[in-house]
């Protein structure tokens, strides 16, 4: 394992190399608030268990997380249902794109797994259940704050409200759900807390920080806090490895082989156990939706770090 002490250079060197590839990615057009943003912004930020976060780029600027959101999302739905959380929903990577209805109509309404869109509006409604919407928004809130120890976050209500006037395949799939059961709660309330909470404003220090529990065994190591048990933690990046990257979860396995979970806002963290985490922001995506300057630069820094769940 590579001495931390050379983190610093190493990440100034990455951020130097793939700065001129941010134009090369396509931010996302979907949600007409998130072409508003500069695609040339990349930051970095490497949180370790002993506390220090590294950073380099625009790593203390706030972005929108997008499907990030859905790590916290699930974290507060085993947690409100534990195991039975998988009756309603898979674990299975889906090898379709993360907003796709084909499967969904052909497996009767069990969505594959909790961080494609349908999974992840499955587990909205779990912990939406039973509260009203500005609840729920605010016990995510309050996690992730607690998680990270910055009490500035907040949601962004104008990436919010773009996303719902053009989420028509997110109200297909709820629908959807509805039809077969799968939904407790009405589709347009639902998606009402599963906008807003993928409209987070964070920045990659944050996230970095808010991750961290999952790199030492489901116990925040800064603050101590247990969030959850160490099976659980290590469950939760088993399925960001197989599901984090949607359709080229393998392919980021193969190239970074750590596991992480993307977000079209151009953000992605990924988890290093017992190390540490990397939160990386660069809006430009790739064919599948996540990051392309950000899957490269993980790639490179989990080489230059000698950081992978696979090696010996
Ligand atoms: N809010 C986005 C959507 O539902 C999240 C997708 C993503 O980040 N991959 O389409």
């Amino acid at each position: 394992v590579v001495d931390p002490s050379q983190l610093g250079d190493i990440l100034a060197r990455i951020h130097r190399d793939l700065a001129p590839l941010t134009a090369k990615g396509k931010p996302a057009t979907y949600i007409p608030e998130l072409a508003k943003v500069d695609p040339s912004r990349f930051g970095i930020a490497v949180a370790l268990i002993d506390g220090t976060v590294h950073t380099v780029g625009d790593a203390a600027e706030p972005f929108s997380i997008q499907s990030i959101s859905k790590i916290f999302g699930l974290t507060l739905a085993l947690g409100r249902v534990g195991e039975g959380l998988w009756a309603r929903v898979g674990r299975e990577p889906s090898g379709s794109r993360f907003n796709s209805i084909v499967q969904l109509e052909q497996e009767h309404g069990r969505p594959r797994n909790p961080f494609i869109n349908a999974g992840a509006i499955v587990v909205t409604d779990v912990i939406a259940e039973g509260h009203e919407p500005r609840e729920t928004l605010g016990e995510l809130v309050t996690f992730v704050r607690f998680l990270s120890g910055a009490a500035d976050i907040v949601i962004d209500s104008a990436v919010a409200a773009s996303e719902k006037s053009t989420g028509h395949a997110n109200f297909a799939l709820a629908h959807f759900l509805k039809a077969h059961g799968n939904l407790t709660g009405a589709p347009e309330r639902v998606l009402g807390v599963y906008f807003h909470q993928c409209a987070l404003a964070m920045s990659c220090a944050q996230l970095a920080r808010a991750g961290l529990f999952l790199a030492s065994a489901g116990r925040n190591p800064v603050t101590r806090y247990t969030i959850v048990s160490p099976l659980r933690a290590r469950r939760i990046n088993a399925l960001m490895m197989s599901c984090g990257l949607y359709d080229a979860s393998g392919d980021f396995a193969f190239r970074v082989g750590l596991p992480a979970k993307s977000g079209v806002g151009g953000g992605i963290l990924a988890i290093v156990p017992g190390v540490g985490t990397i939160a990386v922001w660069s809006p430009g995506l790739d064919a599948t939706g996540s990051s392309l300057v950000g899957t490269l630069a993980l790639e490179q820094l989990a080489a230059a770090m000698n950081w992978s769940v696979f090696s010996g």
